[in-house]
């Protein structure tokens, strides 16, 4: 339960590692759209701080950061009514992250999932950054007093160390200060799978380029790499349990259930008995209508990236007053001398 002391407030953030994937749109940003309509005060962000725990070469950097943010605009974040931001912008992330690392334990970072995933078998040559990520990311979520975070569903593990953080913090003072946040995991796509590789999650920073769908990619290059995607010889079941040992034909029903907002079983009900042949294009031809008119929009906006500089800017003082504040409190608490 949250304490009523917790107004509610939702923030989510995005990494400007790359361009924007069919994965991020379906388990994150769409949910971001619903939450910004219930009424809740949110707030999403471009995490650039995390994007740099990894190379990026700079041009890359400030132009993803940008086609991001007209990436959340283009989907229908509004910056009217969600506070929209650049991680860095807002100089609280870091200082309340850097609180946090004095509380966060080697032993709690070492089982994650994400490092494992991207350290690789060469951990003693990543950076400090990528080992600390789970440190920034907590204090992302925890400097606005967040109460509810919408993320996929790799992103549960860090969702428990934000928890963890807070608890802790709060323990350990004996104050009443940050909310125990809640993960929001929900949605038909919460674990988009690579469309080469039914074991490996999409991801905008994989190195091959066909693993996965871009916000940006025209209609023959989301129809061409639908139709290599990975499959088995097997036409389609007429029930979700025929998916189960299936992994690359259940990703791609997934991905067509959630763009058409149908459940997996109504989709086979249409499609069940029908070869990937016959399925692949109408998956195609649905993609497309999704996506199109949110990559026209989006190319519309790059074309004045003032207008999102200001936009950025703007959002970066709304949420300040929101940051400055806790992070002061947070000092405060800690015993340093304001
Ligand atoms: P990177 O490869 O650089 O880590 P990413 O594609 O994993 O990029 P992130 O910026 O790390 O994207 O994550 C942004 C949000 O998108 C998070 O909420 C994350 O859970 C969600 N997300 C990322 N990939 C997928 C996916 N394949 N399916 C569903 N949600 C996803
Ligand atoms: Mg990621």
């Amino acid at each position: 339960m949250i304490p009523p002391t917790f107004t509610p407030r939702v923030f989510s953030g995005i990494q400007p590692s790359g361009g924007l994937t069919l994965g991020n749109y379906l388990g994150a940003i769409k949910r971001f759209v619903q939450m910004q309509e219930e009424g809740i005060q949110t707030v999403y962000c471009m995490v650039d701080l995390h994007a740099i725990t990894v190379w990026q070469d700079p041009a890359d950097l400030r132009h993803n950061t940008r086609e991001l943010a007209a990436g959340f605009i283009a989907s229908g974040i509004s910056p009217e009514k969600s506070i929209l931001i650049n991680q860095s912008q807002v100089p609280e992330h870091a200082q309340l992250g850097w609180v946090f690392f004095f509380f966060f334990r080697m032993g709690w970072v070492q089982r994650m999932t994400q490092f494992k995933d991207k350290a690789g078998k060469n951990t003693q040559n990543v950076s400090l950054g990528l080992f600390g990520y789970p440190a920034l990311m907590a204090a992302d979520i925890l400097v606005y007093h967040a109460t509810h975070v919408p993320v996929g569903e790799d992103q549960k593990q860090h969702l428990e160390l934000t928890r963890d953080i807070a608890a802790k913090f709060n323990h350990d003072y004996g104050v009443d200060f940050f909310p125990i946040t809640e993960p929001v995991i929900e949605g038909a796509a919460t674990r988009v799978m690579s469309l080469r590789d039914g074991s490996k999650k999409m991801s905008k920073s994989d190195p091959s380029d066909a693993s996965r769908i871009n916000m940006t990619d025209d209609a023959d290059t989301i129809a061409k790499k639908i139709r290599k995607a990975k499959t088995d010889p097997d036409a389609l079941p007429s029930e979700a349990a025929g998916l189960e040992e299936r992994p690359e034909a259940r990703n791609l029903v997934n991905i067509y259930a959630a763009l058409s907002e149908k459940s997996v079983d109504e989709v086979l009900q249409e499609v069940g008995g029908q070869q990937f042949g016959a399925f692949k294009p109408l998956l195609a031809e649905l993609a497309v209508a999704k996506l199109s008119p949110i990559s026209t929009e989006m190319a519309r906006l790059m074309a004045d990236p003032t207008e999102i500089d200001r936009l950025l800017a703007r959002g970066a003082s709304q949420a300040r007053e929101i940051t400055v504040p806790i992070l002061e409190k947070t000092y405060e608490i800690v015993g340093m001398v304001r």
